[in-house]
């Protein structure tokens, strides 16, 4: 017996290589994995109809499959309970699974193995190019310094390299990544798909399933199989990625995704493999010199390569610690307009409801405006965490964490980031239209309107001084808080206070 979890929908995994029919393939929906955390529908339609999907497919090539539905009578709704009543009814002298990626179901299911009485074993998920603990050895106990992983994984995977040396001279055109979007290259529009999902939204609904977010469940828009993956990852290599570096940052209001490629969830469902997708990429590229920059490819393929491997790696290095981090302390409460997107803030406002109508936030949006924000606010971690965890289409533990926790919150002092990712609204201004029809005025620190995000922004480097002043990456700003006159600098911190009381209101 070969349990296949919602996130291993992996056709390419060696386990199918072959059929057998000495072998049963088991999948199940069950209550615990859709509520762990309050999900946005889309997520739970997502991993649910493409989970579907996979075992209609295994089925069709001739596997044998038990498939446990939401609703189905004989779901015992545990994995413990499920397992052990097909083991009795099939008669099964072996289980197998493959390696979980989230800590939670990884010691779940050891737990569970190690009361059978029947053997068993854990396989790699063979999807990852690096395993579980190979960056904690790595770097032993040097910082865990993104840029020297990166590095070894494209000399490793040969990936943009020229003689044992990286193409075009340079490992890294992070500089070139920085563009405000100026509206001269046309977006080209998003590949959707057109899913029917409304039989998992029923199933949802008879089990009482309770998320938040919109949907249309019949014309669910990302992937659901490798097929619709491929697509995706072939519409972007050819019509996104020529620009995907240069306004990797940027933010508008009219585009959600702007260049970006849509494909975090086809990727951590598995639908599709890293190693393809930056094959793919590699090859669009040499094969259109003149149309797409090396900057271009370069970006993304870090983005894959490097920090993709890299935050799993801290994750497994770290956890189960890592989910309790708050090196600031922060105990606020998340605001209100995090499920809504009812506030003046047009930064948020923008970032949020795209996320609650689609699920989905490009990176900067997700570490600059709501991040930046939360942390500025003082927001305990843990809600951040949640709030992440539940919104976005791609987010699983493994990747989620890391990325808010530590990138985002620096709640683990600095594992991650050299330096917490915060900026005032001039950072948002110069990156996104966002400011030029927004309540409040972007240059304003004090008085009616000023934007929230510049009081703030002090408040948080005056705040956390015992903290952060000795960091020299960030210097400036406490050489500049220095400077600045007392009375302006009272009457800065004195917004900020009221700001943060009046969080909701904003
Ligand atoms: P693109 O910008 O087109 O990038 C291509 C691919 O690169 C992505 O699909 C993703 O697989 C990978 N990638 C890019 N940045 C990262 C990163 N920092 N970490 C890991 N992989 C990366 N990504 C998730 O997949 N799940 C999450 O739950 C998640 N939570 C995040 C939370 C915060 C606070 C932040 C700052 C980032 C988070 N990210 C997360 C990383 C990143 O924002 C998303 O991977 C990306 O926005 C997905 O959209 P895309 O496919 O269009 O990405
Ligand atoms: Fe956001 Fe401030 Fe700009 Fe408004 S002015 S969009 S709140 S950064």
């Amino acid at each position: 017996m070969r349990l296949i979890l919602g996130d291993q929908l992996s056709l390419i995994h060696s386990w199918f290589n072959t059929t057998d029919p000495e072998v049963l393939y088991v999948m199940m929906e069950i209550r615990p994995e859709t509520d762990y955390v309050k999900h946005h529908i889309q997520k739970l339609l997502g991993v649910l109809g493409a989970m579907r999907q996979f075992a209609d497919q295994l089925r069709t090539v001739g596997h044998n499959l038990v498939y446990l539905k939401l609703t189905e009578v004989d779901n015992l709704q545990l994995f413990g309970k499920n397992i052990n009543a097909i083991i009795l009814k099939n008669n099964i002298e072996c289980f197998e699974y493959q390696e979980p990626d989230e800590y939670r179901v990884d010691q779940l299911l050891k737990s569970f193995c190690n009361e059978l009485n029947i053997t068993w074993k854990m396989v790699p998920s063979e999807h990852f190019l690096t395993s579980r603990y190979e960056l904690k050895d790595f770097f032993g106990k040097k910082n865990y310094l993104m840029e020297s992983f990166y590095r070894e994984m494209r000399r490793r995977f040969n990936v943009l390299m020229e003689n044992g040396q990286p193409i075009g001279g340079q490992w890294n055109f992070d500089a070139n990544n920085r563009n405000r979007y100026d509206g001269r290259i046309p977006i080209p529009k998003p590949l959707k798909f057109d899913n029917d999902l409304t039989e998992v939204f029923r199933d949802m609904k008879i089990s009482g399933v309770d998320s938040f977010g919109n949907a249309d469940p019949s014309h669910f828009t990302y992937p659901i199989n490798r097929k619709q993956a491929l697509e995706l990852v072939d519409y972007f290599d050819k019509n996104l990625l020529p620009h995907f570096g240069t306004y990797q940052d940027a933010m508008v209001k009219n585009s959600t995704s702007l260049f970006h490629a849509r494909i975090s969830f086809a990727l951590n469902t598995k639908m599709i493999s890293p190693l393809e997708v930056i094959r793919s990429a590699v090859e669009t590229w040499q094969s259109r010199p003149d149309e797409i920059g090396l900057e271009q490819v370069e970006g993304y393929v870090r983005q894959i390569l490097g920090w993709r491997e890299y935050v799993r790696g801290v994750y497994w290095a770290k956890m189960p610690d890592y989910a309790k981090m708050n090196y600031f302390d922060h105990k606020n409460k998340l605001p209100e307009f995090y499920w809504t997107g009812d506030t003046r803030m047009n930064c948020l406002k923008h970032a949020i409801r795209q996320s609650l109508d689609k699920a989905y936030a490009h990176h900067i949006q997700r570490l600059m405006i709501t991040g930046n924000f939360a942390l500025l606010a003082q927001v305990h971690p843990d809600e951040v965490d949640a709030w992440y965890l539940g919104i976005y289409i791609d987010a699983f533990e493994w990747v989620e964490l890391t990325n808010t926790r530590g990138m985002s919150q620096y709640a683990d002092g600095g594992i991650m980031a050299s330096k917490p990712y915060v900026s005032s609204a001039n950072y948002i201004n110069n990156m996104s239209d966002y400011c030029r029809s927004c309540f409040y005025d972007a240059k304003k620190r004090i008085g009616a309107n000023a934007c929230p995000f510049n009081s703030l922004y002090w408040n948080f480097f005056d705040r956390h001084q015992d903290k952060l002043r000795k960091n020299p990456r960030i210097g400036m700003a406490y050489r500049n808080l220095d400077k600045m006159n007392p009375e302006e600098k009272a009457a800065l911190l004195e917004q900020a206070e009221k700001y943060l009381d009046t969080m909701n209101e904003l």
